[in-house]
């Protein structure tokens, strides 16, 4: 730290003080040391030294940010870096978009590990792996045992916790119910994107969700997934999901802000020519009035209702039409990939409502992007604030602030002196990430890749496994009660 009264420290004359990195007059927004004006960011040794309106100390490396918002990284609780959702280049994809740790939703872990040393930006990364009972025990029915004991698997490979697929792959309620007690007493992380057997991925799914943790803590996947009309209208359900929330403060959740879904493409049968396997996929083509099989994706990529998720060898990115067909066709129907089924409506109502205490609905806007081309939390999410519905510091609250407290990084979510020097730096005007900053060094910069590989964001049991495969490690403890939520 670098004490800014040069009076009060007689001992050391300020022209030794030598700082790694000074970005100046920025616009720094950063609402829990309620700062939001012009200021010098100041970094060393990867944290924040100081933040002041005019740091007179000189730095190996300066820069101007005239003109530019900087605010604590961004941290995305919701996007896939698994290659089977569109590419193995999710973590390339976040940081273009100014994300700097994320919370990836599904893993599968072996295969994220395996590829991001190669295919890594540089930004912390959590993961959560897909609870899939049929491949991990042998059965759809385990028993509290076996989910005990995934549980342990999981979290030993370096997952924070797990992820109930419910919406896509739905479980029966039973086990649904056991997966989120295993992981509260395991002190494992557990999210759950709603939807069971008895239940889809809608608001009565939702409902469903939430009634069946009686009050135990859940990260309920995408809210906004749950208000796309597809049982009342989009208002009610929007409405029936805020009052859930309200009632039920165990449950900590995100929403996105992209009109795109992301989905799973894979036909069952002779030479994938049968069912559509998903549920997600089966729901959207039969809401569109197509057969949930082969020929309904055919019919629906033709009429511009789906677009294919395509990976480009750099990044991955939607396609539509003839080249999108051919495709899904030479990957034997198993790609990824989206409608355009979110209401602006619902999305834009849960980005911004709050509780009555004051505290915001939904904690957090995430993308559910990462390598499905929507990372977009900046280029969308800013249009919010130019909207008036957030103000840039309540953005920055819902975009890093809520995301690191939830996730017990003490040291992000704000640029206090001693916290991790993760900055993400935008174009307001133009609705642009501009430089990704982790740890004081820049992975992103005017769209290009500068970082390599990841940290992982892991509980104390994942860190032998991760480090011995090259990885450094930042451990959580998800068993310290999580702070209060901040009233705006
Ligand atoms: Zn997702």
């Amino acid at each position: 730290m670098i004490d800014l009264d040069p009076a009060s420290d007689p001992g050391h004359p300020l022209e030794t003080i030598m700082l790694d990195r000074i970005l100046r007059r920025a616009h720094v927004v950063d609402p829990v040391n309620r700062l939001d004006g012009i200021m010098d960011v100041a970094v060393e040794d990867g944290r924040i030294a100081a933040v002041a309106p005019d740091i007179r100390e000189t730095a190996r490396s300066e820069q101007d940010c005239s003109g530019q918002v900087l605010m604590p990284g961004l941290i995305d609780p919701h996007l896939h870096l698994g290659t089977m959702f569109g590419s193995p280049y999710g973590s390339r994809m976040a940081a273009l978009a100014g994300v700097t740790t994320c919370l990836d939703m599904a893993g599968p872990v072996d295969d994220i590990v395996s590829h991001i040393h190669d295919t890594g930006a540089g930004i912390n990364v959590a993961m959560l792996s897909g609870f899939s009972p049929a491949e991990e025990c042998g059965t759809d029915r385990p028993s509290r045992g076996q989910i005990d004991a995934a549980v342990q698997t999981a979290l030993k490979k370096g997952a924070l916790g797990l992820k109930i697929m419910g919406g896509h792959w739905p479980l029966a309620l039973s086990v649904c119910r056991d997966v989120v007690a295993s992981c509260c007493a395991q002190n494992a992380y557990v999210a759950w994107h709603a939807g069971s057997l008895t239940a889809g991925s809608n608001i009565l799914g939702m409902q469903q969700a939430v009634e069946t943790v009686r009050g135990l803590r859940l990260h309920l996947a995408h809210i906004n997934a749950y208000c796309r009309g597809r049982v009342n209208s989009v208002e009610e359900e929007t409405a029936a999901a805020l009052s859930l929330l309200e009632a039920n403060p165990n449950i900590w959740s995100e929403s996105y802000v992209s009109p795109m879904n992301g989905t799973i493409l894979t036909c069952a049968g002779e030479n994938h020519r049968g069912e559509v396997i998903d549920h997600v996929t089966r729901t959207c083509l039969e809401g569109f009035g197509f057969p949930a099989d082969y020929e309904g994706v055919v019919r629906a990529i033709g009429e511009g209702r789906l677009f294919v998720v395509k990976d480009t060898g750099f990044v991955s990115e939607l396609i539509g039409g003839d080249e999108a067909l051919a495709y899904w066709r030479d990957a034997g129907t198993a790609a990824a990939g989206s409608f355009a089924v979110n209401p602006a409506y619902s999305r834009f109502v849960l980005a911004q409502a709050r509780r009555s205490d004051g505290t915001f609905a939904v904690d957090a806007i995430s993308t559910d992007g990462g390598c499905i081309p929507r990372n977009v939390t900046i280029s969308t999410g800013l249009s919010l604030v130019k909207f008036g519905a957030l103000t840039l510091a309540e953005f920055v609250l819902k975009t890093s602030v809520n995301p690191a407290r939830h996730l017990r990084l003490d040291d992000r979510g704000h640029l206090s002196p001693g916290a991790a020097a993760d900055i993400t730096i935008f174009d307001l005007q133009r609705q642009q990430a501009l430089e990704t900053i982790v740890s004081g060094r820049t992975v992103m910069k005017n769209a290009r890749i500068l970082g390599r590989g990841a940290r992982f964001i892991t509980t104390p049991a994942g860190v032998p496994a991760l480090q011995a495969q090259g990885f450094k490690t930042i451990a959580v403890d998800l068993e310290r009660p999580e702070a209060e939520r901040i009233r705006i």
